[in-house]
């Protein structure tokens, strides 16, 4: 029985994300914002676009923020603006999301796979140099389900061999490496808003963010046909922006995403404190990160059983992600062995977390693990 059939069954359902309460949240402040933007007869890369292209950079703490449709085309465009093309190999992992694979190919690139630190499921930086090449030219680091990648070395690495970084930060809005938020690291660095992540539009939306000049004027000019004033490309381009619905949408919510953050935070401290005493893996932090938890990702071998049980008692865990990229159909063959991608990918399981997550919802979820925890002892 899957947990929607649960549902069904008058279990009450506990989901693993859950974007349509965070709109009940800020309902009033979101609904007053559409309504300004329909009223206002603009809906394309207009003021609330332009303001909040601002106010994130600045959130982040970066010079320049350049929206656009989605968080794959994030990736696509800071490729793109960063001369990646045919013939170029790019670094990253295939413990992610398939987009972050799709926005390299896209740009023509063929993605080559460094496998991951399995206490922190990032990018193993001790593995990095031995994948690089003559024709390598850029690293993306994905900060997965909250935290930060090592930047450090990555970035020493990155410099010593003239390659272009670029930040992957679609599941990390608001963490921070070493006091420094994700998305300032890199040349450029990209974000999604994707109703589920930590910093949610209602539909598609994403951004990529630099400190370059030079750079943010050639992602400008790219994601609208290259055009240097309108029907005029100076360079080829094509279309990928973002809306002034979502913009003015994402502009209420990024006021409040520190405190979401927090109060993912206080789940994930009321989470280490329930399952402390069971055998399952909880999720390490890295010294000198503040994690944000798009996800909170436990490990054990009975990994599928845990599920099942789970989904039975009406609770939406899920698993991000049960097939490594490196492992799918459309990618077979394209790298070697990844033990530890793959031995992760078999053990990792995410309960919900999202802020509005009730202090109820969220005892439910430890008892009924414990309860699972101690029927296997027995
Ligand atoms: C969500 C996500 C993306 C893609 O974002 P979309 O807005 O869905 O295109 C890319 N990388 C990672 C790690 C993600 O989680």
């Amino acid at each position: 029985m899957d947990y929607l059939c649960a549902e069904s069954a008058g279990v009450r359902v506990i989901l693993c994300s859950n974007p349509k309460a965070q709109y009940l949240s800020y309902k009033e402040e979101i609904d007053a914002a559409i309504s300004r933007v329909i009223d206002g007869g603009w809906y394309i890369l207009g003021e609330e676009v332009k303001a909040f292209e601002e106010e994130f950079a600045k959130y982040i703490e970066v010079r320049h923020g350049i929206g656009v449709g989605s968080g794959t085309e994030a990736l696509h465009l800071a490729l793109v603006s960063c001369d990646i093309r045919k013939g170029d190999e790019v670094i990253t992992v295939s413990h992610t999301a398939v987009a972050t694979v799709s926005a390299i190919e896209l740009a023509g690139a063929k993605p080559v796979f460094v496998d991951i630190e399995p206490d922190f499921y990032t990018i193993d930086p001790a593995k990095l140099e031995a994948a690089i090449t003559q024709k390598t030219k850029a690293i993306i680091p994905v900060h997965i389900y909250g935290q930060s990648a090592d930047m450090e070395p990555i970035f020493q690495i990155a410099k010593k061999h003239n390659l272009c970084l670029i930040e992957d930060c679609a599941q990390a809005h608001g963490a921070t490496y070493k006091n420094k938020r994700v998305g300032s690291f890199g040349d450029m660095a990209c974000f999604s808003f994707y109703p589920t992540k930590n910093l949610g539009a209602l539909g598609d939306g994403g951004m990529v963010v630099t400190n370059d000049d030079t750079l943010a004027e050639k992602a400008r000019l790219l994601r609208e046909y290259g055009w240097a004033r309108r029907f005029v490309s100076q360079i080829s381009g094509w279309n990928t922006r973002l809306d002034e619905i979502q913009a003015a949408v994402l502009r209420v919510k990024l006021k409040y995403l520190d405190e979401d953050n927090a109060k993912r935070a206080r789940i994930a401290e009321l989470y280490r404190r329930g399952l402390d005493e069971t055998p399952l893996v909880l999720p390490t932090v890295m010294e000198g990160v503040v994690h944000v938890y798009h996800l909170f990702v436990i490990r054990t071998r009975d990994r599928d059983e845990l599920l099942e049980f789970l989904r039975k008692k009406g609770i939406g865990a899920a698993i991000h992600y049960p097939v490594p990229v490196h492992q799918q159909p459309a990618y077979a063959g394209v790298n070697g062995k990844l033990p530890q991608t793959e031995c992760v990918a078999k053990e990792i399981l995410s309960i919900p977390i999202y802020p509005e997550l009730t202090k109820e919802d969220i005892y439910t979820v430890i008892d009924t693990i414990r309860d699972f925890v101690d029927k296997r002892v027995k």
